[in-house]
This record gives structure tokens, sequence and C-alpha cells, in this order.
């Protein structure tokens, strides 16, 4: 047992089908009155669903990937102007992104209502995008006080939106299991997570409305997001942070990258490569992963989600310029090599 430092967060979780009726009581036991909703466009059903019994004053429903400073700034000024006193995130990291920028500035308090798998609600890690790139931080102030996950609202998220998200979720145990300041709460956690969704995505995809695989999935992406909460991530995560700046889509370029960044760390991290497979039941982490996304017919080249072949050099040279911790030392050459064979969607 090696020396660690475990640091648990405040915050309460109400889990299970139909759960989000709970939420009216969730909001009184905040001592909150007057709900502002989030939500992506196009969403007005499961808003009304949601807010039914709520004291709704507004509705923002504008919400884009990468919380852009323009469209946090008209949330925020839509939260102040309506005097609310909570935030209510309807939707996936996205939404969830929206609801900490606006507590980032107000201290106004978010309850999550995750819809995706994006572990977003268990984190008090922001991110704000403006000019292209992106600014994130960690603040306990945009901590959702409470998330509730109820799996009968991620019934009709679609089964390409739900696999990448999963393995966005699998991303953050598996960097977890590795990280330079993880712990064994942290690690049982990542291996559970990696377990429960290695097992719902494939039944989803099988049938999007079997509401026990979306509720191990949503199990699953809870842990994952508990995970990357109280640990640092490493090259996998920075790829994708680079890869976000130049365009990509998050949780697809997440799937495409992880089984490739886990072959890079693969030697350096022998018992965190021996839990993800064990988890995964597969002979090796990395294969095991790629394999298993392959079966959930999802993107599986940076080909193939808009990366241009000229960009791997730029994105190789900006992930290794800044020093971070990572089981290997982060290289440029290596590092090129690993977003070619992502970009060529081998198998590792
Ligand atoms: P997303 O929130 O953009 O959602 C993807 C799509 O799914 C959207 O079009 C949305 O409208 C749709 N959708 C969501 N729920 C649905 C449902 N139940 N039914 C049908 N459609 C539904 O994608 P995401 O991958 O969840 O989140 C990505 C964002 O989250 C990125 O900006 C990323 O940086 C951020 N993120 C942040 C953290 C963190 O800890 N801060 C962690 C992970 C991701």
């Amino acid at each position: 047992m090696k020396p660690f430092v475990y640091s648990g967060l405040p915050s309460r979780v109400v889990f299970g089908p139909g759960s989000v009726k709970k939420l009216r009581e969730e909001i009184e036991r905040l001592g909150a009155k007057r709900v502002l909703m989030l939500s992506t466009p196009g969403r007005s059903e499961m808003i009304a669903l949601v807010g039914k019994n709520l004291n709704v004053v507004g509705v923002f429903d504008k919400v884009v990937m990468h919380t852009p400073l323009e469209a946090a700034n008209q949330a925020r000024s839509l939260a102040s102007s309506l005097k609310a006193d909570c935030c209510v995130a309807v939707g996936g990291g996205s939404t969830i992104g929206f609801g900490k920028a606006i507590a980032l500035t107000s201290g106004l308090p978010v309850v999550a209502v995750p819809t995706t798998y994006s572990g977003s609600e268990m984190t008090t890690i922001w991110g704000i995008s403006e000019g292209g790139a992106k600014k994130t931080g960690r603040d306990p102030k945009v901590l959702p006080k409470t998330v509730v996950y109820d799996p009968e609202l991620t019934l009709d998220l679609p089964a390409a939106v739900s696999a990448a998200s999963g393995m966005n979720a699998i991303a953050h145990c598996a960097e977890a299991l590795y990280a330079h300041d993880g712990n064994p709460i942290v690690s049982l956690m990542a291996e559970e997570g990696i377990r429960a969704l290695c097992i719902s995505l494939p039944e989803i995809r099988k049938n999007l409305r079997d509401l026990n695989a979306r509720s191990n999935a949503l199990y699953g992406s809870w842990l994952a997001g508990s995970t990357i909460a109280t640990t640092s991530v490493a090259l996998h995560h920075k790829l994708c942070h680079v890869l976000g700046g130049l365009g990509l889509p998050h949780a697809e370029t997440h799937a495409i990258v992880l089984p490739h960044a886990l072959k890079y760390n693969s030697d350096a991290a022998p018992e965190a490569m021996a839990r993800i497979s064990k988890a995964l039941g597969s002979k090796d982490a990395a294969s095991g992963i790629f394999d298993l996304e392959a079966s959930l017919g999802i993107a599986m080249r940076l080909a193939d989600i808009g990366m241009k072949h000229a960009d791997l050099k730029l994105a190789a040279r900006i992930a290794a310029e800044a020093p971070y911790p990572n089981p290997r030392k982060v290289e440029y050459d290596p590092v090129l090599q690993l977003l070619r064979n992502a970009y060529e969607g081998r198998r590792p």
C-alpha cells in the first residue's frame, strides 16, 4: 500500500428511475425558490417534464458545446435579470458546463440532471472557450450541490451519442487508475465504473430503451465523474483537450484516442492496465478498449471526425510542450505516432 491523500467532495446523489419527481424536494432542501432551467435547443419536452411542479422563472435553451464566453454571459445575465436562486441543468456535459459557468461568477447553486455519461456533474472542473481556446480550472463553487440521475430520461439518447459518451466516462476511469495522485478508493470506483459501462454499452446498442442497461451506464458515469473529480488527468485528457481546440467533437475524440493513449502508457503503468483489462474481461487494456468500441459501431479514426492530417504535428507539439505528470514521459515523436495511429484507426 503506497501512501496517499484522499479528498471527498460534498455532493448529494439521488439515483433511480423516476427520481426526477424528487427534484422539487431537492430544490427546497437547498432553500431555493426561483429556478432557471438550462438545456440544449430542442429539448422543450424534457424541460417541461422535469420542470413540472417547480417554480421555473426562466429557461435558457441555447446551450452549445464548450461553453463559449459570449453564450455563457447571456445565460449569466438571464439568471441575474430573473433573480433566479438556483439553476437546474438538464442534459449532458455541455449543459452542466453552462450551470458551472453561472455558478463560477454568481455562486448560484446548480442541480444537475445528467442525461449523458460525461461525468461532469461530479467534478469541480469548469471550462469556458474564447477565440478558439478553452480555459479550464477547478473551483468548488461550480460543483453541483445535488445530482439527480434518472435513467428514464436517457432512454432516447441516440446510440452513437450513448456509445461515445460512455467511452468518455471509461477514459476518466482509465486515467484515474494511473493518476500520480490516485488512491485506493478512487481506483475501486474506476474499476467498477469501467465494468458497469463495458457491460451496459453493448446492451444499450442492442436496445436503446433497456432501462436496466441505462441505469448501469449512469451508475458507471457517476463513478467515472467521481474519479476525475479528485485526481489529475494525464496524456489522454490533455490530447483530447488539444484536439477539442482544433474543433473535434468531445466524446467522439475521447473514444477514438483512448486505446492509443493506453497503449502509449501500457508499459509504464502495468498495475492500472491489469485493472482495466480485468474490468473489461480482456487480455489487454488498449486492444480491449479498441474492440469494445468497434463493437459499438462508432467512428474509430480521427480522420472520420474532422481531424486534418496537416494538424497532427501541431497537436503532438502542443501536447508535448507543456510538462504534466503521465506514467510515461510525454515526447513529441511517440505522441505523433500515437496520433497517426488514432488518425488511421489502427488496432493497438
Ligand atoms: P453534450 O452535452 O454536448 O450532449 C451531446 C448531444 O446529446 C447534444 O446534442 C444534446 O442535446 C444531446 N442529448 C443530451 N441528452 C440527451 C437525451 N437524454 N436524449 C437525447 N439527446 C440528448 O455532450 P457531452 O459529451 O455530454 O458533453 C460534452 C461537454 O462536456 C464538453 O464541452 C466537455 O468539455 C464537457 N465535459 C466536462 C467535464 C468536466 O468535468 N467539467 C467532464 C466531461 C465533459
